[in-house]
Order: structure tokens, then sequence, then C-alpha cells
């Protein structure tokens, strides 16, 4: 096992990191920018090394500079997180070459999921189902009509390249789509250097539904259910749950059990998040993510582990500690992703937090890394804490969620909580009965 671990990432989730460390015994270094120097990763570290200014890039993204920090103080593992360094495949290669490892999937396996057509392809011979679309990229606007025309319309343009919605058009109708092609392909070309793109069908009303699946490198994987991130403004996850309203036990045993074989094929390494839009029972890939995920707590309160443990014992070299049969759903949780953001508008709302108050009891988990009198910066992410719930059922999960809400107090800045206590009142909520477009539909009325 490793002495000593470096935390390559800020907020919630260094915390989360550090915490794994604490009790697996394992020796923690934070990194921090120096507008962070006074952040609760920093302070809850074993030690701590600033790496640079506030920019993201010449810090939390600084490649040199993560490398020094590891020889500085004798870190052999680092752990990206989720964001920054997390998915690039060129930093896992570097961390490799410095004699040190890298808590998380090759850069073989990065690379073929970072790009989107690859990625589907591989699904595709690894027998997960995925959405109707061209085989491969569309390089001029007249294959783009014909795939369109065959295909029927709406269609949606994509950049292979993409990330965190960008390079994403709908085309509705063939009129639409000459405009849709060329902006997907300038906004990719702007955002990630590379404009090919790919058509898929547009899913009118899917739910996005989640499959967490885990490896050990050496062909062996598992399944640890579904999350359900269908609530999302603008491509971004606002509430997610698991188990998903709308999946069943069996359902959930043969979806699971696709993704986790396609993953123990390859030899995949460490937690791993296979997306699906799910539209009239069936499911349909869209993208993996090759990383540990925001909403990783709800899947460890129903299965009962701690995803950051496993990663890291698996980057040791050990093995998994628990097999398919041991992964008993018990339960239904929920998280919230609270923000630092002024409704309704969601304006970035930085600022020093003058009270704080975190919910507890019976099946509450707060990730957060705020504090009485911390000063959040205005350089990153405005998320400032993860509330995930967790009871023997949906309905109770709910009630939790609420009252969980009521204790909640943070002073000083606007938060997003206003908005989740108010869909906590809306029946669709309650009843579980949502799509990937309800939030944007139902933000319209919101004041
Ligand atoms: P990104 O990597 O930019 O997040 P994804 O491929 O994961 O892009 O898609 C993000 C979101 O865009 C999905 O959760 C869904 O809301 C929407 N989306 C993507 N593909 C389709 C599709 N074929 N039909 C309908 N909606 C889609």
């Amino acid at each position: 096992m490793f002495n000593k671990i470096l935390i390559a990432n800020r907020g919630e989730i260094a915390l989360r990191v550090i915490r794994a460390c604490k009790e697996m015994g394992i020796g923690s270094v934070a990194v921090h920018s120096t507008a962070d120097a006074d952040a609760m990763h920093v302070r809850m570290a074993d030690e701590s090394i600033c790496i640079g200014p506030p920019s993201g890039t010449q810090s939390y993204l600084s490649i040199p500079n993560i490398i020094s920090a590891c020889e500085i103080t004798g870190a052999e593992a680092i752990h990206p997180g989720y964001g920054f360094l997390s998915e690039n495949a060129n930093f896992v290669q570097i961390v490799q070459d410095h004699g040190l490892t890298f808590i998380g999937p090759t850069a073989d396996h990065i690379n073929m999921m970072g790009d989107k057509i690859t990625a589907k392809d591989t699904m595709k011979k690894l027998g997960v189902p995925c959405v109707p679309g061209s085989d491969g990229g569309v390089p001029t606007l007249k294959d783009a009509r014909r795939i369109a025309d065959e295909m029927g319309y709406p269609v949606i343009v994509k950049a292979t390249a993409g990330g965190g919605g960008r390079g994403m058009k709908l085309a509705r109708t063939a009129d639409d789509l000459e405009e849709a092609f060329s902006t997907a392909r300038s906004e990719s070309k702007a955002a990630f250097g590379n404009d090919e793109v790919y058509i898929e069908k547009y899913l009118t009303l899917p739910r996005h539904i989640e499959i967490q699946v885990f490896g050990d490198g050496k062909g062996k994987a598992v399944h640890l259910g579904e999350r359900d991130c269908s609530l999302q403004r603008r491509h971004q996850k606002v509430f997610e749950e698991s188990p998903s309203p709308v999946v069943d036990a069996e359902t959930r045993a043969r979806i699971g059990k696709v993704c986790a074989d396609a993953v123990a094929n390859i030899n995949y390494a460490g937690a791993g998040t296979i997306e699906f839009l799910y539209e009239n029972g069936e499911f349909f890939f869209i993208e993996m993510n090759t990383r540990l995920q925001v909403e990783h707590p709800v899947t460890e309160a129903v299965y009962g582990v701690d995803l950051v443990r496993e990663q890291i014992r698996v980057a040791a070299g050990l093995p998994m500690s628990f097999e398919q049969d041991d992964l008993v759903p018990d339960g239904h949780a929920i998280e919230v992703r609270i923000n630092a953001e002024k409704l309704p508008e969601f304006r970035p709302s930085p600022g020093k937090i003058t009270q704080f108050h975190a919910p507890g009891g019976l099946g509450v988990r707060m990730d957060s890394h705020i504090y009485d009198g911390y000063s959040i910066p205005p350089y990153y992410d405005s998320l400032i804490a993860k509330l995930i719930v967790h009871a023997p059922d949906r309905s109770a999960a709910l009630a939790r969620l609420n009252r969980s809400l009521d204790e909640l107090v943070v002073d000083g800045i606007d938060t997003t909580t206003p908005l989740h206590r108010a869909l906590l009142e809306e029946p669709d909520i309650l009843s579980g009965d949502y799509d990937i477009h309800w939030l944007e539909k139902w933000l319209e009325t919101y004041r």
C-alpha cells in the first residue's frame, strides 16, 4: 500500500479523498493555489503545498507543478478527483513516466473513452446498446444530410471531442441541419481544437441513467447499479438518485451485467460510469466517464461501499474487496448539489460565509468544504456542498431530504438551496415522473 497520496484537486472532493486516506492509514498531501491557502482541504491534509496563483491553468491544471509537489513531498501516488486533470491521458502518462501511480484507469482507456466516436465504436463492439447514428465521423454536410435523411429527424450533431455540453447542436428538421453542422464544428474547433463531429438520433423524452462500474484492471469487473441524473440544467446535473424510479431489479441486473462485462473485457481499472439515455424501456449509450463522479455518494449509500478506498486499493495492485454477489442495493439515496449561486439566474455568488450549520442525523451525509468565516473564491466551480440522504425507500428519502434542507444554514452568500426546496413540492418530483427536459421547462416559470 502507498505511504503517501497527493490529491490533485480542491473543494469537497479533495476532502473526500483525504478522509479515505486517513481511514486507510495513508499520509495525504494537499495542493493549493494562493487563493485556497485557507481552504479546508489544506487544513485537513497531513501536509500541503502551494502550486501556483489562483488561475486553475497555473495551479490545479499545471502538470509540472503537481509533479514537482510529489517529488518535494515524497508522495507515491496521485488521486485526481473529478474535473481538472482527472481525464487527461497526457497527465496520466507523465505521472507514470515519473515513477508515480495514477489512481484511475490507464492513459489508453482515458483516450479511448475521451474520443466519443472511438468510445461508441468500442462499446458497440462490446455489446453495449448505443444511440442510433452515423458510424464514425461525418466529414461533409452532404454526408450529414444523407445520414439524417435515412435516420429521420430530429438529429443531434455532436463533437467527438465534446464535453460539458459543448459542441452539441440539435437539428429538429432538415432546414436546421446546415447551421447545426457548422456551429457544432466551429464550437468544437474553438473549444477542443478538433472539429470532427458525428450524428445521433435525438431522443425526445429520455431519462439520463448511468451505471457505476468498477474494474480490477485484470479482467474482473462489477457494476453497482444505476443513478438517475435526469434533473439537469444546461446539461449539468442538479439532483441524483439511486435506484432510478423507473428501473426494476431485473433491468438493473441485465444492463449492469452488460456494462460490467464490457469493462472487464478491456481490463478496465478503477471506477467508471457508463452513461445512457433511457427511453421506452431501452438504454442507449452516450458516453463513459473514466473517473469518480460527483454523484458517487448515492451509490456508496445504497451499496454500502467506499469507492475511493476501492480506487486506492486497486491502484496499489490489491484485489477489489467485493464480488458482484456481495453488491446488493439497500434502500434509496438522493443527492442534491448546493452551489454558491443567486437564483433565479444562477449567477455565481462567491463571498464570505458568515454562518454555517450542516444538517445531521440518521442517514444524512454532507460532503462540503465550507466553514464559518470561509470566503468562497471566485475562480472555481460554484459547488459548495453535496447533501446526500439515505433511507429505506424513496418517500422516506424525500422526507429526510426535506428536513435536512430545513436544518441547513449557509448565511452571507446566496445558494441554490431554495431551488431544491421548491423541487420537493413538485408532484412530478415526488412521484419520480421526470425526464432530461423537465427541469429546464420548469425553470421557465420559476421565479
Ligand atoms: P457531454 O460530454 O458534453 O456532457 P453527453 O454526450 O454526455 O455530452 O450528453 C450530455 C447531455 O446531452 C445528455 O445527458 C442529454 O441530456 C443530452 N443528449 C446527448 N445526446 C443526446 C441524444 N442523442 N438525444 C437527446 N439528448 C441528448
